[in-house]
């Protein structure tokens, strides 16, 4: 008995504080949805020390009088819904109540606010739940709220802040989102002191675009194709990264519903199926995608940062967002990157990509068993006497000249193989024969090699002719700081070139097919997505793996017979090339008992 205690209201809100308020870029999500809901067309965000010492956001939106400033830092406070019914109807980006009176919970607030028919602003300051009294004081239409030293009294929450420069990068990233999504707000954001932002209000979405991310191919009007459905009171628009501008991660893929950017696996799923067969698997397209839809058709509270929604029709929206963009993406010249195969983007219906490429090659194999069958063994092709000892006494046969190698050592001089849709090559072993995916073979190598040597003592690098430049976000350029030890191990020296650019002086020899600055890119992308959920030793290895992936002879690429015993010599080095980095096999083996079970010999 009496085990049981009601938490004081102080309390309450320090834990919805910790649901809500996770860092500093949280606070400023928070703030600016508020402005964005006070109906402000300005929003200014100064933030000091990555929101460590002070976020400040100043709007001119409604302001609050008196008595509503100081109940809006009641838990549970909120303008925006009154009764059960409106959840089932949200039309603006807050509605739970709780967000300023979590921040107030967990740091030192001041907030000055002025009503558009008031001649008088009042102020109010709250020091961790501890709220003084409303004051008359001088300020603008609008609102202030000023947010100190953030989880000052909470030391174990404090301590996992970041540096300045990571927090920082995720207020960019909440501001970003926020500014993609209310396009038409002049929207700023300082960073002690320094602008680091200024967004016009009467910008296009491809200005403000461009602005925010320095780092995409310069002329989104090239690069970008513009798609737009509206159907079953979905509206759909979006502006489609072509295959050329695609990143190794999807941290390009921005969805927003009715003004809030949300994250959906209905959605990433949509989008990724409408790519299909247009992009590499490893690829992810750019995209920024905004539906419009009745907010009645979902909920939004499921989640409390909201990013994620319930849509009631999941496979409508599915459909409607796969559909708008899938038709727009065929319906345009994109082309085709050269490494797929060259009929590869005419798949038509369900016919997966990879489905068609299975049946190629089977039809492929059949074709050249057929036409390449020895004579002597098509007369007496009896597998059961299949004696390889004897099979090698009669090397001297010729192969078809297009496939034949030419002789150098005795050890390649016994190699029978052929490239099939310059992906694959066949290769007859001892006892049937195997099926290698050059790029899965050729990368296993190279990842085997790079990791050895990184480990023992870097890669060996070359200084380039020329520096190439490229641009980055700060959460990028924070990327490249936290990591100097792992870039430096890569043989790859990154220096700053300017504002919000990078320059790659010198990169590793053993990488040299791979253009320098679109591997630094990729490899920042890598580095922001990654970092947080791996360890420094599974972050290298991801990053070797992907160097290997880039480097590695392509699918598609036509070889030399030069090149093919090259790479079947090369593989005889290496203790386990079965399986390529991402764990796909590199080689399918054949028996010469399957075969005989498949054509019922047995
Ligand atoms: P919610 O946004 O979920 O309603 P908050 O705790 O964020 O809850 O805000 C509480 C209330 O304070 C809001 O409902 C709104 O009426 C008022 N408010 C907050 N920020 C502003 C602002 N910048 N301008 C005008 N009113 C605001
Ligand atoms: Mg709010």
């Amino acid at each position: 008995m009496g085990q049981i205690v009601r938490l004081d209201q102080n309390m309450v809100n320090m834990i919805a504080a910790g649901e809500v308020i996770e860092r500093p870029a949280s606070v400023v999500k928070e703030l600016m949805e508020n402005s964005i809901d006070a109906g402000a067309d300005e929003v200014t965000v100064a933030v000091e020390d990555g929101g460590r010492r002070l976020i400040s956001v100043t709007d001119n939106g409604c302001g609050l009088d008196a008595e509503d400033l100081t109940e809006a830092f009641e838990s549970h406070a909120t303008s925006k819904i009154r009764a059960a019914t409106d959840l089932n109807d949200i039309a603006t980006l807050g509605f739970r109540g709780e967000a300023l009176a979590s921040v107030a919970s967990v740091a030192l607030v001041h907030a000055v606010s002025r009503t558009r028919d008031s001649n008088q602003a009042h102020c109010l300051e709250i020091d961790c739940g501890h709220k003084g009294s409303v004051a008359p004081c001088s300020g603008d239409f609008g609102t202030t709220i000023a947010v100190r030293d953030l989880f000052y009294k909470l030391p174990a929450r404090r301590k996992f802040l970041r540096t300045a420069n990571t927090e920082m990068g995720h207020i960019s990233e909440q501001f970003t989102r926020i500014a993609l999504a209310q396009p038409s707000r002049t929207l700023t954001l300082i960073h002690n002191g320094k602008e680091l932002h200024r967004l016009a209000a009467d910008q296009s979405l491809t200005q403000r675009i461009k602005q925010l991310f320095p780092m995409l191919p310069s002329e989104p009007q090239g690069n970008f194709i513009a798609a737009e459905s509206r159907e079953k009171n979905i509206h759909i628009r979006a502006l489609l990264g072509r295959p050329n501008v695609s990143r190794s991660n999807s941290q390009f893929q921005y969805t927003f519903l009715n003004g809030r950017f949300i994250r959906d696996k209905f959605i990433t799923h949509a989008i990724k199926e409408a790519y299909r067969g247009l992009l590499e698997p490893n690829r992810f397209p750019v995209v920024f995608l905004f539906i419009t839809m009745p907010a009645g058709d979902y909920d939004v509270n499921v989640h409390p940062t909201k990013i994620e929604v319930r849509f009631y029709n999941a496979n409508l929206v599915h459909s409607q967002v796969l559909g708008a963009l899938r038709e727009q993406l065929l319906g345009t010249d994109l082309h085709m990157p050269a490494a797929l195969p060259t009929d590869a983007h005419s798949a038509q219906g369900g016919a997966s990509v990879q489905q068609m490429r299975r049946q190629e090659i089977s039809d492929a194999m059949a074709e050249f068993f057929q036409k390449h069958r020895p004579a002597h063994r098509q007369q007496q092709f009896d597998l059961r006497a299949y004696d390889p000892a004897r099979e090698r006494g009669q090397r001297s046969r010729p192969f078809p000249p297009s496939v034949s190698a030419p002789v150098s050592t005795p050890d390649i001089a016994e190699r029978r193989y052929i490239q099939i849709h310059n992906s694959y090559i066949v290769e007859q072993t001892e006892d049937g024969f195997v099926i290698i995916d050059q790029h899965a073979l050729h990368e296993r190598m190279l990842y085997e090699t790079l990791c050895k040597r990184v480990r023992r003592d870097g890669l060996e690098s070359q200084r380039l002719l020329l520096p190439e430049s490229f641009e980055v976000s700060d959460v990028q350029a924070n990327a490249i700081e936290n990591n100097r030890e792992l870039i430096a191990q890569l043989g790859i020296e990154m220096v700053p070139f300017g504002p919000k650019t990078y320059a790659v002086q010198a990169f590793p020899t053993l990488l040299a097919k791979v253009p320098p600055s679109e591997f630094a890119q990729d490899l920042v992308d890598l580095l922001v997505e990654k970092k947080a959920v791996l360890n420094a030793e599974d972050l290298l290895d991801e990053v070797l793996s992907m160097a290997a992936c880039k480097a590695a002879i392509k699918a598609g690429q036509k070889l030399t017979d030069s090149e093919i015993q090259q790479l079947l010599a090369d593989r005889e080095k290496y203790e386990s090339t079965s399986r390529c980095p991402h764990g796909r096999p590199t080689t399918i083996r054949f028996s010469i008992s399957e075969l005989e079970k498949q054509f019922k010999r047995t």
